[in-house]
């Protein structure tokens, strides 16, 4: 068995025709740097907005420079505190150290994996600027409870949904319930484009505004030049690829629905924790993540078999010294950095081959529990 643990290749050859005229569409055009006159950016942040149901898409060079620039926009700066989840990429944290501001983390929910909103009021100071929610592994956070603390204590809301395309929770879209919202389009997110890229999303016409100024250094129009700003544009190239995957986005969903579905009955009985899709949430399986005890021996023996795994992550956020948090709560983030394995899961990968990783994990998780 060869399994992988995401197959872009397999994705580039179902698509293949339209990725290479959208390429050489903008080659052919030239228009290959972002900002308001490339008509690839335009057209793709326009799309999205539309898809995710938003009023503006701000596109830019990647996730990380989208939550950063976000929190500017908000008016986070030194001294500021933003609480972020005990569980998440480093750029959720990193964008607040690099702002001045502190990270104060929260423990996630140890069920659905996102921030606890029954800890966040116990976080919070007369520092208290922002909540950074986390989709995490594609699943929506508990948006209704966490903007109901935000409203009470005035706190701004950035979603961060660099995982969570298409996610929703009652209905209602992942990136539409916060202040502003970020994506990433890193190679091997839901929707990726063939490089680096990231959006913001909002409703707010300044916040969009703010945002658009800083990615093209500081500009509201050219060469003059109204705030400090710094080059973080959505490249043509990239939008435009972008632009031709959106529409195959619903059916690449619907597959990953497919393959955590194989994967949960597959894994029925197996001495381990599944993930879970909670009441009111519908998920977009980013990533399938198991929890085992022996989880390094387990990878390990799957590595031997030919199946790849990964972690995500392998450190809680409070384990990472460079963002100097302000640490509340962590014990299941810490948990989950020691426990979970993330399991091959792609839009393209086939039921027998879900149900070959099953037999595997059920066969090395009950050898090594032994
Ligand atoms: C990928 C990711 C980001 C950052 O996106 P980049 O485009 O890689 O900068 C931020 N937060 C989370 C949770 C992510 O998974």
């Amino acid at each position: 068995m060869a399994i992988p643990f995401v197959d872009l290749k397999a994705q580039y050859q179902a698509i293949k025709a339209d990725i290479d005229a959208a390429v050489s569409e903008v080659i052919e055009s030239l228009q290959f740097i972002g900002g308001s006159s490339n008509r690839f950016v335009t057209e793709f942040e326009a799309n999205f907005a539309d898809y995710i149901g938003v009023a503006h898409c701000v596109g830019c060079a990647n996730g990380t420079d989208a939550l950063e620039m976000s929190l500017e926009a908000a008016g986070i700066a030194a001294g500021d505190e933003v609480i972020v989840p005990s569980m998440t990429w480093i750029s959720t944290g990193e964008a607040v150290t690099r702002l001045g501001a502190t990270p104060v983390i929260v423990d996630i929910d140890p069920a659905s994996r996102t921030i606890d909103p029954a800890r966040i009021e116990l976080a919070i100071t007369e520092r208290t600027k922002a909540i950074i929610p986390v989709h995490l592994y594609g699943h929506c956070a508990d948006m209704p409870a966490i903007t109901r603390i935000a409203r009470r204590h005035g706190l701004f809301v950035l979603e961060d949904a660099a995982q969570a395309h298409g996610a929703s929770y009652d209905g209602k879209n992942a990136g539409t319930f916060g202040d502003a919202a970020i994506f990433s389009f890193y190679p091997g997110k839901n929707l990726g484009a063939y490089g680096d890229a990231g959006a913001v999303v909002t409703n707010d016409a300044s916040i969009a505004a703010i945002v658009r100024e800083i990615s093209n250094h500081g500009q509201s129009k050219k060469h003059h030049h109204e705030r400090m700003g710094r080059n973080s544009r959505l490249d043509g190239i990239q939008a435009a690829v972008l632009n031709a995957k959106l529409p195959y986005l619903p059916k690449w969903t619907r597959e990953r629905r497919r393959v955590a579905d194989s994967y949960a009955s597959g894994l029925a009985g197996v001495p381990c924790v599944l993930p879970q899709e909670m009441q009111d949430a519908r998920h977009v399986w980013h990533l399938y993540v198991i929890q085992l005890a022996n989880r390094d021996e387990v990878m390990d023996l799957l590595r031997q078999s030919g199946v790849s795994t990964a972690l995500h992550y392998p450190r809680a956020l409070s384990e990472l010294s460079v963002l100097s948090s302000r640490v509340v709560s962590d014990e299941h983030g810490r948990r989950l950095a020691r426990e979970g394995l993330s399991l091959p899961i792609f839009p393209e990968l086939s039921d027998e081959d879900v149900a070959g990783v099953c037999h595997l994990v059920r066969e090395v998780a009950q050898a090594s529990a032994r």
